[in-house]
């Protein structure tokens, strides 16, 4: 498969990873919105919000399992905003699955 993330999380492309355990991978942003923006994707492929089933939901519960760990390694003791983007509407351009966890300063209340 032609993924961009499953090639990162394989080793095939390089990444500044900063936690993978058995299920979840998480590296840096290459092009960073905040002080603090970090990628935790599922290992397993999974393309987007819309592809959740019952069947791969775990690998999605993997990833927020794994936010407080990466959170704190990041030192971000004052909060942090998870986004995730599915589909045009909200530009996802990689199709897997994949967590922004953004922070290290105070963030805009619009989302949009
Ligand atoms: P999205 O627009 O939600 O699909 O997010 C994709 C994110 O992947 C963007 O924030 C990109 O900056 C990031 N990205 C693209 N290529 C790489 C890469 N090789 N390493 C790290 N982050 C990447
Ligand atoms: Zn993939």
């Amino acid at each position: 498969m032609d993924c961009l993330f499953c090639k990162i999380i394989a080793g095939e492309i390089p990444s500044a990873k900063v936690f993978e355990n058995e299920k979840v991978f998480a590296f840096r942003d290459i092009n960073p919105q905040a002080p603090v923006h970090v990628l935790i994707v599922p290992r397993a492929h999974i393309a987007c919000a819309d592809e959740i089933t019952a069947s791969n939901s775990e690998a999605v519960a993997a990833v927020f399992e794994a936010v407080p760990a990466v959170a704190a390694a990041e030192g971000l003791k004052n909060g942090y905003r998870i986004v995730n983007n599915c589909g045009a509407d909200a530009c996802q351009s990689v199709k897997h699955i994949h967590f922004h966890l953004l922070g290290g300063k105070q963030l805009s209340e619009k989302m949009d």
